[in-house]
C-alpha cells in the first residue's frame, strides 16, 4: 500500500485505515476481531480508528488488547471524545484520562471531537474545549486534534476556521457526494494541509451489496471484474486530497478485499469512463433510494426499543432492488416484527417522543420517516400475525427445540 503523508504534521498514512466500530465484540467473535486487526496491520494498515462511545468503551479496550505484543509501535490510534454530548469544560479531562487508561496508552496519535456541527463546535469553544486541546497536546496526551463532522455542507468552512485543526473526519462515498460534502470544503481542509480521513466510503454497506439491475449492467459493461465495493472505495480513494479511507471490515474476505483495492488505486487513477459510469449509477439510484440513513446507528438506542436504522434499511431495499410486497413485508415481519426471537423493533412501536431527531447525522426527520415505514410493512393484521408468531409459534418451536436438545 502506498501511503499518503499529511502535510500538517508529515504523518505517513496507509490509504486504507480499520474503523474498528462494526467489530464484533461478542464471545468467539472476539478472539476474531481481534486477529483481523492483526492481519489488517501486518497487511500495511496502520491507522486504526475507535471512540469513546463504541460500546460503551468495550471497543477502545478490544484495540488495547489487539495492539499488544509490539503492534502499537505499527500503528496510528485515533480516537474520539463524545463531544456532541458534553456540557461543561470539566468533563472533558476525565474522558480522555480515562480512554488512555482503557487504551492503556501514553498518548493518542488522533484525537478528534466526536460527531460535530457548527451548533455544537459553538457550544464547545465557549466552555473551552480549544484550551483543553491546547494543554493535552501540550502534556503529550494527544498529538493531534480534529472533529469528526456530521454538519452541513455550508458550515463546513466556519468549523474548519475556528482552530489550528491537525484533521478532520468526513463522510464521503459517491452516492453522498454534495449531500454530506464537497469537494469544496474537502479541497479547503487541504489547503490548511489539514489530513483528510473518510468515513462510511460504502455508505453502511449500502453501496457494496447487490445494486439495482440496471446498475449492475452499467457496471459490469465497463469492467466485468471489478465489485460493487471496489467501484465506491477506488472512487474515494481516486482523489488525492483524501489521506485514508476508514472501512469497518467485519471479516476476513472483506479485509483482503479492501487492502487489495487499496493497494491497486493510486491518487488519480481512475478513467474518464470508470468515472462518468460512476456518476451515472448514482443518479439511477438516487432515483430509488427513498430514506437518507447512513445506518450509522448515532440514533440508537431507542426507548421504545425501534431499530430505526433496520427500519430505513428494509424500506429502501425494498424499492431500490424492487422487491415484491409479500417478500419485503415478509422480511420486515421476521426481521423487525420478533415473530422469530420475540424481540419487537418495528417503526409501529415509535412513541414521536423525538429524542433521536438531534442525533441523527444525516438530518432526518426519523419520526416522520418511521411513518413511512409503518405504513408500508405494517399492514392491517400485522400485528396480530406478530402476535401469533410471537406468542404461539416461537413458544412452542422453543419447546420443541429444547426436547431435541434434551434427546
Ligand atoms: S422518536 Fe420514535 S424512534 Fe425516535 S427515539 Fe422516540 S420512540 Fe424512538
Ligand atoms: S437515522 Fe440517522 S442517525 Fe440513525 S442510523 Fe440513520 S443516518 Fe444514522
Amino acid at each position: 500500500m502506498e501511503n499518503r503523508v499529511i502535510e500538517k504534521n508529515g504523518d505517513s498514512i496507509s490509504p486504507l485505515g480499520f474503523g474498528a466500530m462494526r467489530l464484533s465484540l461478542n464471545g468467539r467473535e472476539y478472539g476474531e476481531s481481534r486477529r483481523l486487526l492483526r492481519i489488517g496491520i501486518n497487511n500495511g494498515i496502520n491507522f486504526i480508528d475507535t471512540a469513546y462511545v463504541y460500546s460503551n468503551g468495550n471497543n477502545e479496550k478490544l484495540i488495547a488488547d489487539a495492539l499488544k505484543d509490539g503492534y502499537r509501535e505499527k500503528v496510528k490510534i485515533s480516537t474520539k471524545i463524545p463531544a456532541f454530548n458534553i456540557k461543561r469544560r470539566e468533563e472533558m479531562e476525565p474522558y480522555l484520562n480515562k480512554q488512555l487508561k482503557t487504551l492503556g496508552m501514553d498518548y493518542i496519535d488522533y484525537y478528534f471531537l466526536h460527531n460535530v456541527n457548527l451548533k455544537i463546535m459553538e457550544r464547545l469553544s465557549d466552555i473551552g474545549v480549544f484550551e483543553f486541546l491546547d494543554k493535552a497536546k501540550k502534556e503529550g496526551k494527544i498529538r493531534n486534534a480534529g472533529f469528526s463532522y456530521h454538519g452541513e455542507i455550508k458550515d463546513f468552512k466556519k468549523v474548519v476556521d475556528m482552530y489550528d485543526w491537525d484533521m478532520c473526519l468526513i463522510q464521503f462515498n459517491y452516492y453522498d457526494d454534495g449531500i454530506q460534502m464537497d469537494m469544496d470544503c474537502i479541497e479547503y481542509a487541504h489547503s490548511k494541509k489539514m489530513g483528510i480521513f473518510v468515513m462510511e466510503p460504502l455508505k453502511g454497506g449500502i453501496l457494496a451489496g447487490d445494486m439495482p439491475e440496471k446498475v449492475e449492467k452499467e457496471f459490469r459493461k465497463v469492467n466485468p471484474k471489478k465489485t460493487n465495493a471496489e467501484w465506491a472505495l477506488s472512487w474515494v480513494l481516486n482523489h488525492p486530497e483524501i489521506t485514508c479511507v476508514l472501512s469497518g471490515m467485519t471479516d476476513i474476505e472483506q479485509l483482503r478485499e479492501n487492502i487489495r483495492i487499496a493497494k491497486e488505486v493510486k491518487p488519480n487513477s481512475l478513467s474518464d469512463e470508470e468515472l462518468k459510469t460512476i456518476k451515472h449509477a448514482r443518479n439511477m439510484m438516487k432515483k430509488s433510494l427513498k430514506i437518507n440513513c447512513a445506518t450509522c446507528g448515532y440514533c440508537m438506542p431507542c426507548p421504545e426499543g425501534v431499530n430505526i436504522p433496520k427500519c430505513f434499511d428494509l424500506y429502501n431495499e425494498k424499492f431500490l432492488f424492487n422487491k415484491k410486497d409479500l417478500k419485503a413485508r415478509t422480511q420486515y415481519l421476521t426481521q423487525l416484527g420478533g415473530a422469530l426471537d420475540g424481540n419487537s423493533q418495528n417503526a409501529g412501536k415509535c412513541s414521536q417522543c423525538n429524542k433521536c431527531v438531534r442525533l441523527c447525522t444525516q438530518h432526518l426527520n426519523i419520526p416522520e420517516e418511521l411513518k413511512k415505514v409503518k405504513s408500508e410493512f405494517e399492514y392491517p393484521g400485522f400485528n396480530i400475525v406478530n402476535g401469533i408468531g410471537k406468542y404461539v409459534v416461537l413458544p412452542v418451536a422453543n419447546r420443541i427445540f429444547d426436547m431435541r436438545n434434551k434427546l
